[in-house]
């Protein structure tokens, strides 16, 4: 085996530099742990930016793959296969929406929302060919596509990538006012995350996602949640919309829907919205194999029979509330909801990365998302006495 330095220069020289990790090779994880190639341990608080919602390597989404992975892994949508069907029964007896449309990556996910929300557009609402407008929220993260960096409000993510997709207009997030007056006559869908994960943990204020909820009634536009990452328990509820009891018509699901181990990612709605697909409309190669549907039951399986939805919901809790009471000069606040948790550093702290690596250092994973907030998400398996030993670490390091 090789050293860490050894690993990481290879990666830095024949790798494309698209990221820039924290210096820790991985190769093993086991639950809420990960295992260096120096045999060093360290908890993860990052969850593969919540796809590891079930742990590391859990048992029986394991055992489900490799059953299903020596029996049949592929059949393309050409042919029928016997684990679809489960899929899509399960998926909708747990979320109650009455149909899902299978993909692989999240972005794929919000492409097929946005095609369906425009072919819902022209053929249900009427909207002149063409002319369908979405509405999303400044700071929002839905993926890496070219369409949906057009509508990206991240310098990063769209600089010296135009041309860009029209039809897409931007608001402030949390501002349902400030959305209603964006709404035309052509205005097909509402895109939003519930909390924008990547653009900080952003918590919208209190009752947004309900008048969002009314205001696309009102005007019969499509609202879409983006819980690719805050969905599937993460926030201590099954999707967060229900927090505010909110029923978008249309949700978009991927990261944990297989646990970490194979990209899988869902549209879900009711009839009327996703029975406008017909054959031809949209498609993949790979999106709803036979292992990805096994590997997604499983994952399914595993939040229902663990409780992982209410123990987010406890530990979210306790979590936050302890973060909340380390008495940090740096930290300008502790925000959160479930096990999604976002601390904010105030910009004198000199931004969130040096405490990332001094985490690291602690044997702790954490990771900033932009210049000043430290994300805290750890796979929902996690218990009380863990998140106490993180608590010691994060302690250390937020006085230091
Ligand atoms: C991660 C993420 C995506 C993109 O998913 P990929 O699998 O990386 O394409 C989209 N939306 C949200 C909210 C995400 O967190």
């Amino acid at each position: 085996m090789l050293t860490t330095k050894e690993y990481i220069e290879i990666e830095e020289q024949y790798g494309a530099h698209n990221y820039h990790p924290l210096d820790v090779v991985i190769t093993r994880g086991e639950g809420v742990w990960v295992y260096d190639v120096e045999g060093k341990r360290y908890l993860d608080c990052l969850s593969a930016y919540s796809a590891l919602n079930q742990g590391h390597v859990h048992p029986k989404i394991l055992k489900a793959m490799i059953e299903q992975a020596g029996r049949v892994t592929l059949t393309s949508r050409a042919f029928r296969n016997d684990q679809l069907p489960l899929f899509y029964k399960e998926l909708a007896e747990m979320t109650g929406y009455g149909m899902s449309l299978p993909m692989n990556s999240g972005a794929e996910a919000v492409e097929t929302a946005i095609k369906l929300a425009r072919k819902w557009a022209y053929q249900v609402k009427g909207i002149p060919r063409y002319q369908a407008e979405i509405i999303v929220a400044e700071g929002n993260f839905h993926g890496r596509t070219t369409t949906i960096i057009s509508f990206s409000t991240e310098p990063a993510y769209r600089d010296d990538f135009g041309p860009f997709t029209p039809g897409f207009v931007a608001v402030p997030y949390g501002d349902a006012l400030a959305l209603e007056r964006a709404i035309t006559p052509n205005t097909a869908a509402v895109l939003i995350e519930p909390i924008q994960g990547e653009g900080g943990v952003i918590i919208p204020p209190e009752g947004y996602l309900k008048k969002v909820r009314e205001i696309c009634t009102r005007h019969q536009v499509l609202m879409i949640a983006d819980e690719i990452q805050t969905g599937l328990g993460r926030t201590g509820k099954l999707l967060a919309c229900q927090h505010e009891n909110v029923r978008p018509d249309l949700v978009i699901l991927g990261k944990a829907l297989s646990g970490g181990f194979y990209p899988i990612s869902a549209v879900i709605a009711d009839e009327p919205i996703l029975g406008l697909f017909q054959p031809g409309d949209h498609g993949s190669t790979f999106g709803g194999n036979p292992l990805a549907a096994a590997i997604g039951r499983a994952a399914l399986s595993v939040i229902r029979e663990e409780k992982l939805v209410e123990n987010a919901a406890v530990q979210g809790e306790y979590f936050l509330e302890q973060l909340s009471e380390i008495p940090s000069r740096y930290v300008k606040e502790v925000r959160g909801k479930g096990l999604l948790i976002g601390v904010e550093l105030k910009p004198e702290a000199g931004g969130a990365r040096r405490f990332c690596e001094a985490l690291k250092d602690h044997g702790v994973l954490a990771k900033e998302t932009h210049q000043h907030v430290i994300r805290f998400a750890p796979p929902l398996i996690i218990d009380r006495s863990t998140i106490d030993w993180a608590l010691d670490h994060i302690r250390t390091v937020l006085t230091m």
